[in-house]
């Protein structure tokens, strides 16, 4: 099973995709955790990648293609990707290099900007991007700017299943499970 997961911050991509890798016995890719690992451990690419985190806003396409890439490359058996693809560049980009096997379905977790905000305040992590109100507010924006045409594109292709993401996370699983279960019989 390889599944996108697409939602603005705060939609509970992470708590979805832990729950859908143990699931399906695949592992979960979050890009911005891979991006976060490689600035914990002061990599070159991590102090490339610092600033854009820091900010809120969208780390360049081929710095995180590169950890993406490599990461995908090593399961084999299907993922739960999480936060990439965030602008149709990307999108592009990786349907062109795995030949059309990137996704057999992208999951869009459909959330208000006020539920997702709330969400992102409450958050235990201790992120440091989810406690300045401007940098939630960016990625808020930049969601709906660079990975709303992400959404349509997928929709158009007939590979979206989209969930109201404001339901308790259990109900959002149990959702997600049902309209994929509906989308692919046996
Ligand atoms: P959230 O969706 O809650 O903002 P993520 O962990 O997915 O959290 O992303 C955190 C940050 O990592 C983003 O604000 C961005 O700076 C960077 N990032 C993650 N994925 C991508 C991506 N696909 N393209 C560009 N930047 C990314």
């Amino acid at each position: 099973m390889r599944l996108v997961l697409l939602g603005p911050p705060g939609a509970g991509k992470g708590t979805q995709a832990e729950a859908l890798a143990g699931h399906f016995g695949v592992p979960h890719i979050s890009s911005g955790e891979l991006l976060r690992r490689h600035v914990a451990s002061g990599t070159t690419l991590g102090r490339e990648v610092t600033g854009y985190l820091d900010r809120g806003e969208l780390a360049p396409d081929d710095l995180v293609m590169a950890v993406v890439d490599e990461a995908l490359a090593g399961a084999a058996s299907g993922y739960i990707l999480d936060g990439f693809p965030r602008t149709l560049s990307q999108a592009e980009k990786a349907e062109a290099r795995r030949g059309g096997a990137f996704a057999d379905a992208v999951v869009f977790l459909d959330v208000a900007n006020g539920v997702a905000r709330r969400r992102m305040a409450q958050r235990l992590a201790g992120r440091s991007d989810d406690r300045d109100r401007g940098v939630i507010d960016r990625r808020l924006r930049t969601f709906h700017e660079e990975t709303d045409p992400v959404v349509h594109y997928y929709r158009d292709r007939g590979m979206l299943v989209t969930v109201d993401a404001a339901q308790p996370p259990e109900a959002v699983t149990a959702a997600i499970l049902a309209a994929l279960a509906g989308r692919r019989p046996g």
